[in-house]
């Protein structure tokens, strides 16, 4: 059993558990029964790597089914375990909640460093992990029904779906079994780029409401704030291009082998490419290079985004932490301990469990696509462009002006896949955002985390009460 220099994530979910329950009517032995994962199943598998039989240690833990199927992500990463499997599930549950998506929570994983195999490798034991989760049906469109985590990606979750294929040859809905998958096989757009985005929609939200920036000690909107990531993955990539563009200024990026740090900014699509060609965001010019990885949680910023990994903010860097607002775009990067200490210093945090909730969301809208067997707009796109073509003539004969070609190009486009799905996305981090501020309002609850555990919470408890799981 590995040795945990932090409390585990299922201690730090139960601690954020435990403070929302308090504000909850419900029943303590229904909260008890929400609280715990319902179904974890561990397994050990062989595969032949290099001449060797090599034992790989996968898990798959389904946290809640009171909506079904349960969906997360699979990480690929050396040390998990099947109690980060299911503090990572339970995560999901509540996620889903907040979101208003119609899952139960779930997350699977298979203990290895991505690094240390060949794509061929990583396929074959991807493929085995599939197989054993049918077997035991822990995947399905009506299942359950993973995505894409750290270490893993488009590549492996088409593994996942030709795999599901091959084992349920009439399976009509099968492309739904996993989400995240390349476009060409099932995938849809946006997701790649998604929990990024969601992002990015919750801190253009944050910044519409003047008490919120306020306590923040922040003014203004977005657009020129300072701000720090970690980690430049799939999530971090997208956060850092996206917020950019949004006018956002990154100051400091940290990655596995250390920190880079720019007052006056960095540009992140160079940055990407100094680490496509060098291997390593160290040394990019006209940067400082800091040594390690947590050093650019210390930086001087107004937007601290852990995009990493989990226990990053702790009870020993948490006073040195300078960032007013963090966004968690990571899940669990931040100790009980350590959140504590923040809130006791007045940091606002958006909680991983509403901050990277775009991931799931638009995953909801590919699974939808996959079973409803047809590309989002298709039906309307033509009917768009004709609508906004008569708009056009109408307004051009009502003032005796030719459109705006510029804007004619535009308008008469109509709305395709991407559109929709972002619309979709911004949406539903709004929405959340509103249901999680009228929570807190409510309940007169002074911190987003337990606001958002206690709408999560709310909806989850009604589900279970509505469908009888509940006597
Ligand atoms: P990823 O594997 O694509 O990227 C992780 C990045 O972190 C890599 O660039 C890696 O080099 C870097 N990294 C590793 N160790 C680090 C360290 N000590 N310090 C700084 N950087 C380090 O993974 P991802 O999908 O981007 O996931 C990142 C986090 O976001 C995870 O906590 C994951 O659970 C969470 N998340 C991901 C999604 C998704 O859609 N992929 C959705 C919700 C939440």
């Amino acid at each position: 059993m590995r040795r945990r220099r932090h409390p585990s994530m299922l201690q730090v979910f139960n601690d954020n558990f435990n403070r929302a329950a308090r504000y909850l009517k419900a029943p303590a032995d229904l909260l008890e029964s929400i609280r715990v994962c319902h179904h974890m199943y561990s397994m050990q598998f062989p595969v032949r790597i290099k001449g060797k039989v090599q034992m790989f240690h996968a898990f798959r833990a389904e946290h809640s089914q009171h909506r079904l199927p349960t969906k997360g992500g699979i990480r690929f990463a050396p040390h998990v375990d099947l109690e980060e499997i299911a503090a990572l599930a339970a995560i999901m549950t509540l996620k889903c909640a907040i979101a208003d998506l119609p899952f139960g929570g779930a997350k699977g994983g298979i203990a290895l460093n991505p690094r240390d195999y060949e794509g061929e490798e990583l396929e074959r034991i991807t493929r085995r992990y599939t197989a054993e989760l049918v077997r035991k049906d822990f995947i399905g469109p009506g299942i359950d029904v993973p995505a894409p985590d750290l270490g893993t990606g488009e590549r492996e979750m088409a593994w996942i779906a030709d795999t599901y294929n091959m084992m349920h040859p009439s399976g009509l809905d099968n492309m739904a079994c996993v989400t995240g998958k390349p476009i060409a096989q099932g995938g849809i757009r946006g997701r790649r780029e998604a929990t990024g985005r969601g992002v990015v929609y919750v801190l253009q939200e944050f910044f519409r409401h003047p008490e919120l920036v306020h306590t923040a000690r922040l003014h203004g909107g977005l657009a020129g704030k300072r701000v720090v990531v970690q980690g430049l993955g799939n999530v971090g990539s997208h956060f850092a291009c996206l917020v950019q563009e949004a006018g956002a200024v990154i100051v400091g990026i940290g990655e596995s082998d250390g920190t880079i740090y720019a007052p006056a900014g960095l540009d992140v699509n160079e940055v990407l490419q100094w680490r496509a060609t060098s291997g390593s965001i160290r040394n990019f010019p006209d940067a400082k290079t800091l040594d390690r990885s947590t050093d650019c949680l210390e930086l001087n910023c107004d937007i601290l985004v852990p995009a990493a990994l989990e226990n990053q903010l702790t009870a020993d860097n948490a006073p040195r932490i300078k960032a007013p607002l963090i966004a968690e775009a990571a899940n669990s990067p931040t100790t009980s301990q350590a959140d504590a200490i923040l809130r006791q210093r007045g940091t606002i945090i958006i909680p991983d469990i509403f901050a990277n909730a775009g991931g799931v969301t638009v995953s909801y809208f590919e699974w939808v696509k996959n079973l409803s067997h047809m590309r989002f707009g298709r039906m309307a796109k033509r009917v768009g462009i004709q609508t906004q073509r008569r708009m056009i003539q109408g307004i051009e004969e009502m003032t005796g002006q030719p459109f705006p070609a510029t804007l004619r190009a535009e308008v008469s486009q109509g709305i395709d896949e991407l559109e929709l799905v972002n619309s979709g996305l911004e949406e539903t981090m709004i929405q959340a955002f509103q249901l999680i501020l009228a929570t807190m309002h409510q309940h007169n609850i002074e911190d987003l985390r337990t606001a958002a555990f206690v709408c999560g919470l709310q909806k989850v408890v009604i589900a279970y009460e509505q469908l009888g799981i509940w006597p």
